[in-house]
Order: C-alpha cells, then sequence, then structure tokens
C-alpha cells in the first residue's frame, strides 16, 4: 500500500523516517538499478515514508530526479523531489512544476540549490532566476490554480535550513529566512546534514517559538570518512563535522566493516536524540549501497530509543568559534555590542549612510520632491531621452558603487544597499542560501556574504529589524537594460 508521506508527516502522533537517493550520471546500468533497488526494499520494509531524490547535488549533471522518482513512484513508494533554481528560468520551472503534477508527484523540496558544476563544455549557467523563496511562492499559486482546476490534491512543499552556521549573522538570517519561506507556503522543513546538537536544539527551540504546526525533519547522514572529510572541508555547502569527529571518523574506518558498525550507530543515536527533542521525523542520508544499512539504523534505533538523553553529550561538544542563540559561546568576532574598525566604517557604514540619504531623497513616494521627479522622469521618457539619464548618471554612478548591471528592477534597498544582481553569484533577493561558511560567500569564500553584510550595516545603524523585512519578487526581465530610477518613478518595476 502506497503510504502518503504528507499524510504521515501532519500526524503529529508519527515520526516519519524519509530517505534521500543521489542519482548518478547514467540513465541505465548498476548504479540507478541500486537506487530503485534501495527504494523497493524500502517498500518492503514498511518503515520508511518517502524516498526524496536530489536535482543535480553539487550542479554537475545527474539523471533526472522527476524520471527516477516516478519509476519508484510507480512501484509504490511516495517519492519528495528535491527542486532547485540553478538550471532553468521561472519558465522552465512552472513547466517542470506542472509535468511533476501532471505525474501525481506532488512532494517538492524547494532549494535554491548549489552552484552550478561541469557538464557538457565545461561550467553551466546559472540561472537562478528565483530563489528558494520565490520558488515556495510560485508552487503556492500553482496549487491555488490546481484546485481551481479541479485537481483535488495541491502540492506539498517542504523546504531546507541550515542551523550550522558560526556567526550570528548568519544564524539570524538562515531563521529570519525560514519563516519567510513557511509565510510563503512551505509546509515541511527538512535541515541540512551536520553534526552539532547544539545547533540541531537550536533550530527545533526557534522553531517551535514561532512556527510549531510546520514539522521538521533532523537530517541523519552515514558518515564514511570521505563524506565527513567533505563535510569538514566545507564542500557540502551548509553541511558540518567538527575536526574532531573528522578524524574519529578516519580512525574508526581503518577496519571498513568495524567503521560501518559506527557510522551506523553514531546515525542511530542521532536518530533518537531527534526524536527526543521533538523532530518530527528524520531524513536518511549517505547511504547508495543497500537497504540494509538504513534498516540496521533503523532496528538500532528502536532498541535505544528510550535512552536518548544519554547520547547527547555525545554531539554536544560547542565549538568555541561559534555562535549559540541558546546558552550561547559567543565568539569576540561577532559581538553584537562591538565597535566597527576603519576598513568597516569606509566599506560597509558610510556606503550604507550615504546610499540610504540618497535613496530617501530622490526614490521616497512619499517625499515632498516626488512628483517632481515623477514629471522629469516622464517627460525624458516621452521624449525618448532617459538614455541621458542612465548613461550620464545612474551607469557611472552605479557601476562605480555597487557594480550595476542595469537590471532595471534594483533590489538594492532591501539588501541594505547591496546588489543582489551583480554582488551574489545566485542573485538572491530574498536572504542568504545555505551555504555560506563563516560569513563567506559558498561560491566566492574570499568575499562576505551580501546578507551577513547587509546585517552588519543594518546592525550598525540600529535598523536591524528592518532586515529582511521585504517580501521582494522577482526582477522583471522585461526591464532588463533601462533605467531603474525612470522605471522606479514610474512605476514600472517590482516597488509600484
Ligand atoms: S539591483 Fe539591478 S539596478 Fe540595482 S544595482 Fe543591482 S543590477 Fe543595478
Amino acid at each position: 500500500m502506497l503510504r502518503i508521506f504528507n499524510d504521515e508527516l501532519m500526524n503529529p502522533n508519527n515520526f516519519v523516517v524519509t530517505i534521500e537517493l543521489v542519482p548518478g550520471r547514467e540513465s541505465f546500468g548498476r548504479s540507478t538499478d541500486t537506487l530503485v533497488g534501495i527504494a523497493k526494499d524500502a517498500f518492503a520494509d514498511g518503515r520508511v515514508s518517502a524516498v526524496s531524490i536530489t536535482d543535480n547535488p553539487g550542479g554537475n549533471p545527474s539523471l533526472s530526479p522527476d524520471v527516477l522518482g516516478y519509476e519508484i513512484f510507480r512501484h509504490g513508494l511516495d517519492v519528495i523531489v528535491h527542486f532547485t533554481c540553478r538550471d532553468t528560468n521561472r519558465v522552465g520551472m512552472e513547466s517542470r512544476a506542472l509535468q511533476l503534477a501532471r505525474m501525481g508527484m506532488k512532494n517538492i523540496l524547494c532549494l535554491t540549490g548549489d552552484y552550478s558544476g561541469k557538464g557538457f563544455g565545461g561550467r553551466g549557467t546559472p540561472v537562478f532566476d528565483l530563489d528558494s523563496v520565490l520558488l515556495t511562492r510560485m508552487m503556492q499559486g500553482l496549487s491555488e490554480r490546481l484546485i481551481a482546476s479541479g485537481d483535488p490534491e495541491p502540492f506539498f512543499t517542504g523546504c531546507g535550513v541550515s542551523p550550522f552556521k558560526s556567526l550570528r549573522s548568519e544564524c539570524m538570517a538562515q531563521y529570519k529566512k525560514l519563516d519567510r519561506k513557511i509565510e510563503e507556503g512551505a509546509a515541511f522543513v527538512i535541515t541540512q546534514l551536520g553534526y552539532d546538537i547544539n545547533k540541531f536544539n537550536e533550530l527545533i527551540r526557534h522553531h517551535n517559538e514561532k512556527n510549531s504546526h510546520v514539522p521538521v525533519m533532523g537530517s541523519v547522514y552515514l558518515l564514511s570518512p570521505r563524506a565527513a572529510r567533505a563535510m569538514n572541508r566545507g564542500r557540502v555547502p551548509g553541511a558540518y563535522v567538527s575536526d574532531p569527529l573528522y578524524e574519529k571518523v578516519v580512525e574508526e574506518w581503518h577496519t571498513p566493516r568495524e567503521g560501518l558498525q559506527a557510522a551506523i550507530e553514531r546515525a542511530a543515536r542521532l536518530g533518537v536524540v531527534l526524536k527526543g527533542f521533538g523532530y518530527r521525523g528524520i531524513h536518511i542520508g549517505g547511504v547508495h549501497k543497500s537497504f540494509r544499512t538504513i534498516a540496521r539504523i533503523l532496528d538500532r534505533m528502536e532498541e535505544i530509543e528510550d535512552d536518548w538523553p544519554q547520547y547527547m553529550t555525545e554531539f554536544a561538544a560547542k565549538e568555541k568559534q561559534v555562535y549559540y542563540c541558546y546558552d550561547r559561546v559567543t565568539s569576540d568576532e561577532d559581538n553584537p555590542g562591538r565597535k566597527p574598525g576603519i576598513k568597516e566604517q569606509v566599506l560597509e557604514h558610510w556606503p550604507y549612510v550615504m546610499l540610504r540619504s540618497a535613496h530617501n531623497l530622490f526614490f521616497d513616494k512619499e517625499n515632498a520632491l516626488a512628483p517632481f521627479h515623477r514629471k522629469f522622469a516622464r517627460f525624458l521618457d516621452t521624449h525618448d531621452k532617459t538614455w541621458i539619464l542612465k548613461r550620464c548618471m545612474e551607469d557611472p554612478m552605479k557601476g562605480a558603487l555597487l557594480s550595476c548591471q542595469s537590471c532595471g528592477d534594483c533590489g538594492i534597498q532591501h539588501a541594505a544597499f547591496l546588489c543582489p544582481e551583480s554582488q551574489c553569484p545566485k542573485h538572491t533577493r530574498n536572504g542568504p542560501c545555505g551555504g555560506s561558511r563563516d560569513g563567506s560567500c559558498e561560491v566566492y569564500p574570499e568575499k562576505d556574504c551580501i546578507w551577513i553584510r547587509a546585517f552588519r550595516r543594518l546592525e550598525h545603524a540600529g535598523r536591524l529589524d528592518h532586515f529582511l523585512e521585504d517580501k521582494v519578487p522577482p526582477r522583471n526581465w522585461e526591464l532588463n537594460q533601462t533605467s531603474s530610477w525612470i522605471n522606479f518613478h514610474l512605476d514600472r518595476d517590482h516597488q509600484k
């Protein structure tokens, strides 16, 4: 009998188990057969509610989750399809969503996605036309359309979150973005992978204060030395394995049999602790060969379930340089009361003050000068002279200050006067992706994430309550290469 993931997760008496499958680059062959075999065995075992299938993980091409998912779905196991924003624009995404609805696969995990990897002829174009917040909003709108057209079942849309962040600014940004995704319609949450129990505790406490009606599933990963190394070195965006844990895993796997046994035990212990914390399920990853390993984790969880508090200490060492919202350990580097240095003043504070003052003067429709600006914009527009303003003032000024790409639908005011188009490689308009590490950008680690910079700018200006406060729509591509100043005053951009 098909177990319905949606029904099982929304029943508060259930503790739900899902497993993550990672397709390879082949459409046929042993690796694909193995994944289908794992799914079939999971169905026969009866303890797994659904399998989730990744969408070109690491940005590299792999068998589509839609195709593999459908094959598994037809064998009788419910499927969660990972849906990222990296490879297609909003038109392609909407079309894909309709296709999934037609196929009956309505459990969608909305993710911004890892940055583009390598495909035919080199690195692929990073599209990121929408971010995960906007994708969630799009799915919500599509659900309404499905219902209106007579489909009884809307999409069951979930989102990801990474609590494994070291800076206060990163933690706050992640949680604020999570709240936003839930406002936009995310009905379940799956965490990123990581072995820091205080961060799992932090997330569930934060979440229960605001959104306890939305179930959260914690990721439990079977740690091999290879996976532990990748997570420890930051090669899996948003994931976390500490140095001591990585060293321990390497030692355990000197004898592979013992290594596997230790990994199963660790996964089971983390699983029962998450259940004890009030997570509504676990999402098991890192098992690529056989369902037997997953069955062993679940068997062991059943054996040790009642003893969960004793396992908390195993994953509870707090990292010195990491910020924890509860029972915190704060590094000086991210101390809320700290004064910014000269470099930060020059790069962050003063540009913010200057751009905000200019914005208030020229781009506030309540301002006394606004009617004049509007008239001037209309005059230039009707006489086909907007290029004068754009080329002589807007492009040089915004180019120098913001590396402006002339998108024509300016969103800097939502990001503390930083540009989401030119300064964020994923063009996120509604907060950071999950990939930042110690405040650095996932794609360009030598740079700070713009949302962490925005947080600092607003905090220093005493305006932190404005951080991620706006629901920013997607960029309007019709306005590309036009004057965003004119578009604002003539109500053509998203601020109309
Ligand atoms: S959001 Fe668009 S118009 Fe504004 S600075 Fe960035 S590229 Fe230029």
